[in-house]
């Protein structure tokens, strides 16, 4: 079994996005963040063994490290092609060194994805840009349609803790927050360039209600 760190550093080792796009979002999950994600869900059972599905997967690293943690099955959707060939050219990496990596991605909307999946893991656009207004509501309501269990990454505020923790409520689902992380995001806007930005993040777990 691997350890967390190995994971880190493997997973540090993929490439990342060459020019993100902001009206995407854009910003790959770091790796030593991704790291501790995949371990709190695989400690909990929702990994080994399990069908995945990283909605937004970027250059894959929450697919590809689900995968190398056990996953039976990884489905990876992505909708931008530049992004989805560095993920390709980053699952090669990984079946190089590790057995048993089952991956598919998918270049497409996440919104016409359909597969039932036992968990998804994903880190989406949070919304914040004009361009991806309500894009992390899309995002969970698409989770909430095909699996049980859901971990996702959003951006923090008191307000969007309690839409999110509402809008699960409203399909069934209990939502509570895990961790919040702080990342450092790479500026891209002049603006931000000279505050270095650092966003807080909520973990959240989702998880059907019968
Ligand atoms: N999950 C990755 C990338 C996060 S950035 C990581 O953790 O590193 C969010 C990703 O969602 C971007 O790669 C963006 O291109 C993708 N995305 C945005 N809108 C999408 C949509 N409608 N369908 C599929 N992917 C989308």
């Amino acid at each position: 079994m691997i350890k967390k760190k190995e994971l880190e550093i493997f997973l540090s080792t993929l490439k990342d996005f060459e020019s993100p796009k902001e009206n995407l979002e854009q910003w790959s999950t770091p790796p030593d963040i991704a790291a501790e994600i995949l371990f709190i869900a695989y400690s909990a059972g929702d990994i080994n063994d399990r069908i995945i599905a990283d909605l937004g997967a970027g250059t894959g690293i929450l697919g590809i490290g689900a995968a190398i943690l056990g996953a039976k099955k990884v489905f990876c959707v992505e909708i931008d092609p530049n992004a989805y060939c560095i993920a390709l050219e980053n699952l090669e990496k990984a079946k190089r060194i590790f057995d048993n990596i089952d991956i598919v991605f998918l270049n497409m909307d996440v919104r016409n994805f359909s597969k039932r999946v036992d968990v998804v893991i994903m880190n989406p656009p949070f919304g914040l840009e004009k361009s991806t207004r309500h894009a992390d509501v899309i995002f969970l309501r698409k989770a909430f349609e095909i699996a049980d269990k859901i971990y996702s990454l959003h951006h923090f505020s008191s307000k969007s803790r309690r839409y999110l923790i509402n809008l699960a409520r409203n399909n069934g689902f209990k939502g509570s927050i895990l961790r919040t992380f702080h990342i450092p995001l790479k500026a891209r806007k002049e603006k931000h360039r000279k505050e270095r930005l650092i966003i807080p993040v909520d973990l959240y777990v989702f998880e059907k209600e019968y």
